[in-house]
């Protein structure tokens, strides 16, 4: 049986290594995160706080994942959120990462352990990390473009193509609010807007009681703000989002913290689901092949596991 990599156990690399692992493989899964889902994310807060800091929600375009998620829901890892109504809308129980351990389930999965460097050793991948070291038949990179590239030699065969793509940061806030505060609304999308999206999160089915906001800024504000340490940035989204959802609500909040995905939404994908390499060992994908959703990278993760079989 080859020796299977995947670096990243996001929405992409689960995807792909449960394809593998129901297709009788069994691969070992990498990511530097303590817990699964990558974008997919959900912190949990003293004070019965929990927010989706990430992916808000899911929808469906393909009939595949139209199923997938349609058996995630029977499993109860998934459930219908009526808000926002464009059409049907999952959120993962108990949080977003909840759909990610039910891909995930049974997997090999090494979390908290960031791939420094991968090194072509004779027709096979090493990889290395802070306190290890191991060799792969086949490797699969999911990280996010730059991170994928940046893992890759100057010069790799991948190095035009990762470099084409397009990711832009978002700046998250998160807002743990009083007891009873009351918001004019369960979501608010205007993407021109400092804030782009603001959702009620504990509105979502089986939340936690506390009542809280995950609030996104804009791309322009993100892109100005990037660099500023988290607490500036909560302290600088706080007064924006005030003006927006009341003052009641958001005066000395019980919570209050930022998130800085600085490779957050795919702005121009590459095309195609994946790269493979010439020997057809080494695979590049994630949503930035196909788009910006959890779907894209969904696509991307099952394509690459049909190829990896296919080249067996
Ligand atoms: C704020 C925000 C809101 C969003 N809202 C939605 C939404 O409502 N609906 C929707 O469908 N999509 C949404 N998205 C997009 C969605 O989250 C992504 O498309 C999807 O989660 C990407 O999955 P992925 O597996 O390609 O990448 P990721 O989720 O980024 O997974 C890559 C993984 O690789 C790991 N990794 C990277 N480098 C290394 C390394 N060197 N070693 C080990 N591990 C490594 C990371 O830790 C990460 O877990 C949103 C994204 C953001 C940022």
């Amino acid at each position: 049986m080859p020796k299977i990599a995947v670096i990243g156990a996001g929405m992409a690399g689960l995807t792909c290594a449960r394809a593998l692992g129901d297709h009788g493989l069994r691969p070992v899964i990498f990511d530097k995160g303590r817990g699964l889902g990558g974008r997919m994310a959900t912190r949990r807060a003293e004070g019965g706080f929990q927010f989706d800091h990430g992916a808000q929600y899911l929808t469906a375009r393909s009939r595949g994942f139209a199923e997938m998620l349609a058996g995630a829901e029977a499993a109860g890892a998934l459930a219908l959120w009526p808000e926002p109504r464009e059409r049907p809308a999952y959120v993962g129980i108990p949080g977003m990462t909840g759909l990610a351990k039910h891909i995930g389930e049974e997997l090999d999965i090494r979390k908290a352990t960031r791939i420094q460097r991968i090194v072509p050793e004779d027709g096979h991948w090493r990889l290395d990390w802070q306190d290890g070291s191991e060799r792969f038949d086949r490797l699969v990179i999911t990280a996010p473009a730059p991170q994928t590239a940046a893992l890759l030699p100057e010069d790799h065969d991948f190095a035009e193509a990762l470099h084409s793509v397009g990711m832009d940061p978002c700046l998250t806030l998160m807002v743990g609010l009083p007891t009873g505060a009351d918001l004019p609304f369960v979501t608010r999308r205007a993407p021109e807007e400092d804030i782009s999206w603001i959702a009620c999160d504990s509105a979502k089915p089986g939340r936690p009681d506390g009542p809280c906001v995950v609030a996104q800024a804009g791309r322009g504000w993100s892109l100005r703000h990037l660099e500023l340490e988290l607490d500036a940035i909560a302290e600088r989204m706080l007064p924006l989002v005030r003006e927006i959802i009341g003052k009641g609500a958001t005066v000395d909040p019980p919570y209050l913290s930022a998130h800085r995905w600085r490779y957050g939404l795919v702005t121009s994908p590459l095309g195609q689901p994946y790269l493979r390499d010439g020997a057809k060992t080494l695979f590049a994908g994630g949503d930035w092949c196909l788009g910006a959703k959890a779907e894209d990278a969904w696509t991307s993760g099952r394509a690459i596991a049909d190829a990896l079989i296919d080249g067996l």
